[in-house]
């Protein structure tokens, strides 16, 4: 079987099933830059990676004109790594990130967009802040004095669980939490995205509103964390 064929194929399938409005995130986490290139060629520009290291290293290897999404856990240390060409930072869940953020895409003179991570799930171990956090920093002085940094949206990640009926109420959760923070419109916060929906649930995550789907499996095949 020729995988190279099957990359194509899945991006050509999915692409398919998007609105003009989704935009797809390729997430191309442990997967080689063979696979990331098969997918560049088909016409994939925007990918998604979760460790800031891996990320780092695959960038000089592709072409200039693709965007880079982080979209896992941010570690305050390792922002200085991706500063100067990370284009989205999905997964912001706490003011002092922001700060570095914005400290670290000054020295590169460049403005960093961010998005908000809000905790939709009821596991402990998911990442992100309450509604009410998200509002408090946005409008706060310290948040308006950040001109390095622009917050375009929020983010969010489901429970892993295959009932719809909870997965809707989290998407739903999200995309309100989105259109209460909308009001509040500043130099450097105007948001427009929301992130929302993997491989298993994009259908119902753009049922419930989403505008970029990070999906990773469905066009690479199953990760293999052993190797
Ligand atoms: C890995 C990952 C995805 C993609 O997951 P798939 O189920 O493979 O589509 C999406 N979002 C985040 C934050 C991830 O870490």
């Amino acid at each position: 079987m020729n995988f190279n064929m099957s990359i194509t194929k899945n991006l050509i399938h999915i692409k398919s099933q998007l609105p003009e409005h989704v935009t797809l995130v390729a997430v191309s986490k442990t997967k080689p830059i063979s696979d990331l290139k098969e997918a560049y060629n088909a016409g994939q520009r925007i990918f998604g990676e979760n460790k800031i290291q891996e990320m780092v290293d695959k960038q000089p290897q592709m072409p200039t004109d693709v965007d880079w999404h982080m979209i896992g856990h941010v570690q305050r240390n390792k922002v200085k790594y991706m500063a100067s060409f990370v284009s989205l930072i999905h997964g912001v869940d706490n003011f002092k990130l922001l700060k570095e953020i914005d400290k670290q895409a000054l020295k590169h003179d460049r403005i960093i967009n961010c998005l908000l991570q809000i905790k939709i799930a009821t596991e402990e171990s998911k990442f992100g802040m309450t509604a009410e956090e998200a509002e408090k920093i946005l409008l706060s002085e310290a948040f308006s004095s950040l001109k390095n940094i622009k917050v375009v949206g929020v983010m969010g990640m489901a429970t892993f669980t295959d009932d719809q009926t909870q997965l809707q109420q989290e998407f739903t959760f999200l995309k309100n939490t989105f259109n209460k923070l909308q009001e509040i419109k500043t130099e450097n916060c105007n948001l427009q995205t929301i992130s929302m929906g993997m491989s298993g649930d994009y259908k119902l995550a753009i049922d419930c509103g989403s505008t970029m789907v990070r999906v990773g499996s469905s066009i690479f095949g199953a990760r293999n964390y052993s190797i």
